[in-house]
């Protein structure tokens, strides 16, 4: 049962008016089987006078770990009196998900982060989703994404943000990206290419389509979480949130004192996906830098006849920033992303 110090409160009850700390278990009722279920979902909401409004959340997927931790150990160290505005905190956005340590809810089979804004749909994610978009996003004017690569793909470490090179509100949040001060900040676009970022329905799309603005990261992956991801996810959240000025913080480091290497990944060259079925072998790994035509990779065709091995070439030249976890891959599958140097 929730710890006294958590209330119980159905989301049309939940005060983010007031002055003070309040931790809910908000209670999200939905259909499933055709029968009525509810769903406690934990939600941290502290308000301290007029300021700027952020919403932090982690386990979108539930199989990537550095922003639920984050965001969890956030709610155990806030302290009321260095918030200026209104925080908000989902630890455990796909709860079902963050509970099974799975991409998709084991209750609905749902990717959580294909179903915002969530006006449709019965199942609990959906419900989420509503909730998160009219609740939470409608009352944010920032929206923090904790994401890594989950159990199908590893990144380098690095804060993520879409936009147009060139446009204004690209260059009105690049300093938001460098503040993370990730190894790596990473400006991705709309690519026409299937299954490359960004995807329709997630929470950042639901957001921008508010007007908010919307941050990501991906913190490595590979279904498991390292000392360095931890700390990188930490840091970051903590240099973002004195960023924003929610949450004032000494020790944060400031965007013009940020590390990261800043990369653009928005060409359909940048996603290099299996041409054949194989075991995926690469030749090289997360950081390296490519030239393109180089191998990069091999496919071992072990179920031909000849147990061929077909060599993959990189389509273009830059750092590799991201890598298939599977051995077996079918064609069209990820492999590769590959991410050039970016200088606005
Ligand atoms: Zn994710």
């Amino acid at each position: 049962m929730p710890d006294q110090a958590w209330i119980e409160g159905m989301p049309e009850h939940l005060d983010f008016e007031s002055d003070g700390l309040r931790r809910y278990w908000v209670q999200l009722d939905y259909v499933h089987d055709n029968r009525p279920q509810r769903l406690a979902w934990p939600l941290v909401v502290c308000r301290r006078g007029r300021g700027p409004s952020v919403l932090v959340t982690g386990g979108t997927h539930g199989d990537e770990f550095e922003g639920q931790i984050a965001a969890t150990e956030l709610i155990h160290r806030l302290d009321p009196v260095r918030v200026s505005g209104l925080l908000l905190i989902a630890p455990t956005l796909n709860r079902p998900a963050c509970l099974a340590g799975a991409r998709r809810s084991p209750i609905d089979d749902a990717d959580l982060n294909r179903r915002f804004p969530g006006l449709a749909g019965e199942g609990p994610s959906a419900a989420i989703a509503r909730f998160v978009t009219s609740a939470l996003i409608g009352r944010a004017d920032v929206a923090i994404d904790i994401h890594s690569g989950g159990e199908a793909m590893e990144f380098v470490l690095s804060s993520n943000l879409q936009g147009r090179p060139g446009s204004p509100d690209l260059a009105a949040g690049l300093p938001a990206l460098m503040a993370f001060d990730a190894p790596y900040a990473i400006v991705f676009d709309e690519v026409k290419a299937e299954g490359a970022m960004p995807h329709r329905g997630t929470l950042e799309g639901a957001a921008r389509e508010l007007r908010k603005f919307a941050i990501s990261s991906e913190i490595g992956g590979a279904g498991r979480v390292t000392p360095v991801s931890m700390q990188v996810a930490r840091d970051g959240l903590r240099n973002l949130l004195h960023h924003f000025g929610v949450l004032k913080d000494p020790a944060a480091r400031l965007a013009a004192q940020s590390r990261s290497r800043l990369l653009l990944l928005a060409r359909p060259e940048h996603y290099l996906a299996a041409p054949v079925k194989g075991h995926f072998v690469p030749r090289c790994w997360l950081g390296d830098e490519v030239e393109r035509g180089q191998p990069v990779a091999d496919l071992y065709q072990l179920d031909s006849g000849t147990l061929a091995r077909q060599e993959v070439r990189a389509p273009s030249s830059g750092i590799l920033v991201a890598a298939a976890r599977r051995g077996p891959v079918q064609p069209g599958e990820d492999l590769l992303y590959i991410a050039e140097p970016f200088s606005p």
